[in-house]
C-alpha cells in the first residue's frame, strides 16, 4: 500500500467479474429494502424512494422534531469538552478506521446510491470513493495541523501558535453527492475536534444513516456526532441556534444566502460569531475554440452536461461555441446525444437516469418550456413515463443574458451560445453570477494561457471534462455566488473549522522571587 495519502481507485467495470459482482450486490440491497423499511418504520414518516420507480420505497426514517434537534445540540455541546481534549492523532485514527470500513462496504453503499438517488454505477462508486478519500485526507491534514508551532522567537520571549476547534458544527448537505459531501463536511468538523450535528438532504436519508453507523464503528463516541433527519425547517433550526458555532453547508444559492443571513444575526445567549462554510450552485460554461479537437470535446461535453442528468454543481450548462466550429459541433453533439439510452440506472447500459424527485422534474420541464420560447430547441428527447425522468434537451442561439443562460437549472439541459471569437467567448463565460467550474477546449497555447488568466472560476479545466474533481488533486469550490468557503479536499479546508490562538511568554526573570515565597517553597520541598 502506498505511503501517505492516496486516492482510492474506482471499480473497474470493464471487468466482467466486477460487473457481475455489482449486479449481484444490487439484488442483495434491493432485498433489504423491506427489512430496512420495517426496522425503521414505527412512527417514521420520511420515505426514501427510488426515483426511477417512486413506488419502490428504499427506506423510511423518522423526521426529527425541533425537540429532538435541541436534544441533539445539547448532547453535542456536552460532549464537546471531552472530544476537544481527545488527541488529534486519536481523532484522525477514528476517521482512518471509518475509511477502512467504508472501503469494505463500498459495493453495498454504491448499490444503495443507485436506488436512493438514481446514480449510474460509475457515478455511485465515484461518490463512495470520494467519501473514503475525504476521511483519509482530512485525517492526514489534521495530523499536520496538530500541536504548537513556534512563530518568531526572541531572546527572553517565546511565541507559539496553535489551532483549537470552534464548538458544535451543523452540517447541512445536499442529495446529489449524498455520501461524499456529507462525509467531507462531517469528517472535517470531527477531526478538528468539533462535535457535529448532521442534517442530510431529505431526498437521501439512508446514506446518512450508514455514514453514522460507519463513523461509530470506527470508534467515534456516540454524542460527538448526531443525526437529524428532515427538511429545511430542521436545517433552519440548527442555523439559528445560539449553541451552534459553525455551519458547513453545501446546496443551492438561495438557501446558502439565507443561511448566511441567519447565521450572522446575533441571538440571545450567543457569545460568538458563527463561522459559515457555504458552497453553492453553478452555471458552468464550456468554451469550444476554433481549433479544438472536436472528437474529444463532444465526449467530454456530453459527460459534463448530461452525466448524472446534469445534477452536479460542476455540470456544464452553457456551451459557448466560437463561430468557426459552431455548426459542425452542434450537429455532432446533437447526433451523439440522441444515441444516449434513458432508463433506470441499475441497468448500466442506460446513460441517462431519473432526476431526483417530482419537484426537480417539474422545475426542469418548466425550463424546457421556457427554452422553447426564449431560444431555438435543437433537441428535446422523450423520457420514460414511469419514474422522474426528463429527456436531455439542447437549446441553440441562446441569448447570454437570458434566464436560460443565467439561472441554474440542475438538470439535463444545455444552452448553446454562439461567440464571434475567443475573446467574446470568455466574456460570455464570465458573464454569470456563479463561478464554480469552467472549461475550454483549444489547441492554441495563447488561448489556453488567456483562459488561465481571465476565465474567473474556482475550478478551471482545460481540454477535459469539467466534473469529477478528485480529493487533494483538484481541491474544489467556487467564487462569486458559488460559495465562500476554502476548497473542499484542499490544504486550507480544515482551517475553517478551527480557531487559531497565539501565546506569548516573557521568559526573562524580573528580579528575584520575594523572600516569603522562597521560605514557603523551601518548607514545601522538605
Ligand atoms: P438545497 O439548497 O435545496 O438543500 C441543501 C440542504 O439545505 C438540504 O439538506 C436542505 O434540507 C437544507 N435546507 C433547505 N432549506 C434550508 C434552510 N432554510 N435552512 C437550512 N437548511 C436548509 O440544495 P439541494 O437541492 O439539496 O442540492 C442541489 C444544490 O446544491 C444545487 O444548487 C447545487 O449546485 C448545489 N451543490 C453545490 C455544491 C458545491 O460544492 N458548490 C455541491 C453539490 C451541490
Amino acid at each position: 500500500m502506498p505511503e501517505g495519502f492516496w486516492n482510492h481507485p474506482p471499480i473497474d467495470f470493464s471487468r466482467r467479474q466486477n460487473r457481475e459482482r455489482f449486479a449481484h450486490t444490487l439484488e442483495q440491497v434491493r432485498s433489504q429494502f423491506k427489512e430496512e423499511s420495517s426496522e425503521r418504520s414505527r412512527g417514521f414518516r420520511l420515505e426514501s424512494v427510488n426515483p426511477a420507480d417512486p413506488k419502490e420505497i428504499v427506506g423510511r426514517v423518522r423526521v426529527s422534531s425541533v425537540v429532538q434537534a435541541q436534544e441533539a445540540i445539547d448532547r453535542a455541546t456536552s460532549c464537546f469538552p471531552e472530544w476537544q481534549r481527545t488527541p488529534a492523532e486519536k481523532r484522525a485514527g477514528i476517521l482512518a478506521r471509518a475509511a477502512g470500513i467504508l472501503s469494505e462496504r463500498r459495493w453495498e453503499l454504491a448499490a444503495w446510491e443507485v436506488f436512493e438517488v438514481g446514480k449510474g454505477w460509475r457515478e455511485a462508486d465515484a461518490d463512495v470513493i470520494e467519501a473514503i478519500d475525504y476521511l483519509n485526507y482530512y485525517a492526514g491534514e489534521m495530523r499536520k495541523l496538530a500541536g504548537w508551532r513556534q512563530t518568531q522567537q526572541l531572546p527572553g520571549e517565546t511565541n507559539v501558535y496553535s489551532y483549537e476547534p470552534r464548538g458544535v458544527a451543523a452540517i447541512i448537505a445536499p442529495w446529489n453527492f449524498p455520501l461524499a459531501i456529507l462525509t467531507g463536511m462531517t469528517a472535517a468538523a470531527l477531526v478538528t475536534g468539533n462535535c457535529a450535528v448532521m442534517k442530510p438532504a431529505e431526498q437521501s436519508p439512508m446514506m446518512a444513516v450508514y455514514l453514522l453507523e460507519i463513523l461509530r464503528s470506527g470508534g467515534l463516541p456516540a454524542d460527538a456526532c448526531q443525526l437529524l433527519q428532515g427538511g429545511g425547517e430542521i436545517g433552519a433550526y440548527l442555523v439559528r441556534s445560539p449553541k451552534i458555532h459553525l455551519i458547513a453547508f453545501t446546496g443551492s444559492r438561495d438557501v446558502g444566502l439565507e443561511i448566511l443571513r441567519e447565521s450572522y444575526t446575533h441571538r440571545p445567549g450567543q457569545n460568538h460569531v458563527k463561522r459559515v462554510v457555504c458552497e453553492m450552485g453553478g452555471k458552468n460554461a464550456v468554451i469550444v475554440d476554433a481549433d479544438a479537437d472536436l472528437d474529444e470535446a463532444v465526449n467530454y461535453v456530453i459527460d459534463s452536461a448530461f452525466g448524472y442528468q446534469g445534477q452536479k454543481c460542476s455540470a456544464a450548462s452553457r456551451l459557448v461555441l466560437v463561430r468557426e466550429v459552431h455548426d459542425r459541433f452542434v450537429a455532432r453533439l446533437n447526433e451523439a446525444v440522441q444515441g444516449l439510452k434513458i432508463g433506470p440506472p441499475e441497468d448500466p447500459s442506460n446513460f441517462i437516469g431519473p432526476v431526483i424527485d417530482a419537484e426537480a422534474q417539474h422545475r426542469i420541464e418548466r425550463y424546457i418550456r421556457l427554452g422553447k420560447k426564449e431560444a431555438k430547441c435543437l433537441l428535446a428527447m422523450t423520457a420514460p413515463k414511469k419514474g422522474y425522468f426528463v429527456g436531455p434537451a439542447i437549446f441553440g442561439e441562446v441569448d447570454p443574458a437570458s434566464r436560460m443562460a443565467q439561472e441554474e437549472i440542475f438538470g439535463p439541459v444545455l444552452s448553446v451560445i454562439r461567440a464571434r471569437n475567443f475573446d467574446q467567448a470568455l466574456e460570455i463565460a464570465n458573464n454569470s453570477q456563479f463561478a464554480l467550474t469552467g472549461g475550454i477546449f483549444s489547441r492554441s497555447p495563447a488561448h489556453i494561457d488567456q483562459a488561465r488568466k481571465e476565465f474567473r472560476v474556482g475550478n478551471l479545466y482545460i481540454n477535459r471534462g469539467i466534473t469529477g474533481a478528485v480529493v487533494e488533486r483538484q481541491p474544489f469550490g467556487g467564487l462569486k455566488l458559488s460559495g465562500i468557503g476554502s476548497k473542499a479536499g484542499g490544504p486550507d479546508y480544515l482551517l475553517q473549522f478551527l480557531e487559531p490562538r497565539t501565546i506569548s511568554e516573557n521568559t526573562l526573570r524580573h528580579g528575584f522571587a520575594p523572600p516569603e515565597f522562597e521560605v514557603s517553597r523551601r518548607a514545601n520541598n522538605k
